[in-house]
């Protein structure tokens, strides 16, 4: 059983970087959390500040309710209960598998016997039973990947910490080590914090999302509510891919966006606000349809004419940017490629008002 719990969390190096600025973010027993963002943004020296190889410079890390790092005091790496995982495996190489997972027992009051029985259950677990003999140099990155989970996890720690696990992979095996993160959380409900910049990642492995910018956290949310709710201009852009555009509410329900155009907007975004702000529209919830359809129920409904300025045709959709007179950037459009539009087409363009997400700009 474990919880974190991080307040007014602040990390500056130097006079004036602040990696980690003041964030609050609570994690109960079990959650997966992750933390995603663009490099630089404060990922890794939250990461560390948590296992505690970096002092804040105020705030706290409460876990379990007790305070393991303040701009005081910090309880050292080794007395927090915590595994870490590195992107870069960190498996001794002269040590075989079955060593590697040991080790971490050594230093717990644990019989050999019951030593060997935990080791030889994580092996299985891991799906390695057979290659404890082996020396890493003779394993696949992935399988290093797993040796490292294994000796992370045969220590039953209160919470793992996760640093890029699997940058150092190819493409075709993160996405499978994704899914075997995620099981082995669920088999054992670690309390777990994990970093990454890959979007697709943190969406498969993660109960939540934790998005920062800047040493901020912009929000935190599910993978549906980030990707369907965002509250700011940047978790729009950062997670998939939007149109972001910039006008202002004349009334509830309506959007300015400058150059004679409204759009009609649902309620359901967070980020909603009065006065100047953004939307946010994903491409594929834009309809897209020959010029002069008539559109049924046209008039609680966003209909916008065009010209499509590019088309690619992609096996599985169809891409479009289309000029819409009075916007200033034309609109990424995905379409269904079984109705494709070359470029030059005259198109309509339909968007119910549910899909147009009145999002913050982002104060970093
Ligand atoms: P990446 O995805 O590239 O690893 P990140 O989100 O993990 O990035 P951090 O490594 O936490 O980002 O860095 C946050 C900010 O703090 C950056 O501006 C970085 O240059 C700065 N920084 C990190 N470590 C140090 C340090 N030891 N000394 C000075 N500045 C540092």
């Amino acid at each position: 059983m474990a919880t974190l719990s991080l307040k007014k969390l602040l990390k500056v190096f130097g006079s004036e970087v602040r990696a980690v600025d003041e964030i609050d973010l609570d994690i109960p027993h079990g959650e997966l959390i992750s933390l995603l963002g663009p490099s630089g943004c404060g990922k890794t020296t939250t990461l560390r500040l948590v296992a505690g190889f970096l002092e804040p410079d105020s705030g706290e890390i409460q876990m379990d309710n007790e305070v393991v790092s303040s701009g005081a005091a910090v309880v050292p790496p080794e007395r927090r209960n915590m595994s870490m995982i590195f992107q870069s495996y960190a498996v001794w190489p002269h040590k075989t598998v079955y060593q590697n997972v040991a080790y971490g027992l050594k230093f717990r009051e644990v019989s050999a016997h019951e030593a060997d029985q935990k080791v030889k259950k994580m092996l299985d677990i891991v799906r390695m039973p057979n290659l404890g003999d082996r020396y890493p140099g003779e394993l696949s990155g992935g399988q290093q990947q797993r040796v490292a989970l294994a000796r992370a996890l045969v220590v039953e720690p209160g919470v793992l910490l996760l640093d890029e696990p699997l940058s150092n992979l190819d493409a075709n095996l993160r996405e499978e080590m994704r899914f075997e993160i995620r099981r082995l959380h669920d088999e054992f409900n670690i309390t777990s914090l994990y970093v990454t910049h890959d979007q697709a990642e943190a969406m498969v492995t993660s109960d939540r999302i934790c998005l920062m910018n800047h040493g901020k956290i912009e929000q935190v949310g599910t993978a549906m509510e980030i990707y369907d709710k965002p509250e700011t201009r940047f978790v729009a852009e950062f997670v998939g891919v939007t149109n972001s555009i910039e006008g202002t509410s004349t009334s509830p329900g309506l959007f300015d966006a400058g150059g004679g155009l409204n759009f009609k907007m649902g309620n359901n975004g967070a980020g909603g606000a009065e006065g100047k702000h953004f939307v946010s529209i994903r491409p594929h919830r834009i309809g897209i349809h020959t010029e002069g359809t008539q559109i049924d129920g046209a008039d609680g409904l966003n209909v916008l004419d065009g010209e499509v300025l590019r088309g690619y045709f992609l096996g599985n959709a169809a891409d479009y940017l289309v000029k819409v007179p009075g916007l200033e950037e034309p609109l990424r459009v995905e379409g269904d490629p079984s109705n494709f539009f070359p470029t030059g087409s005259k198109v309509r363009l339909v968007i119910e008002p549910d899909s147009v997400i009145p999002v913050r700009a982002s104060e970093g």
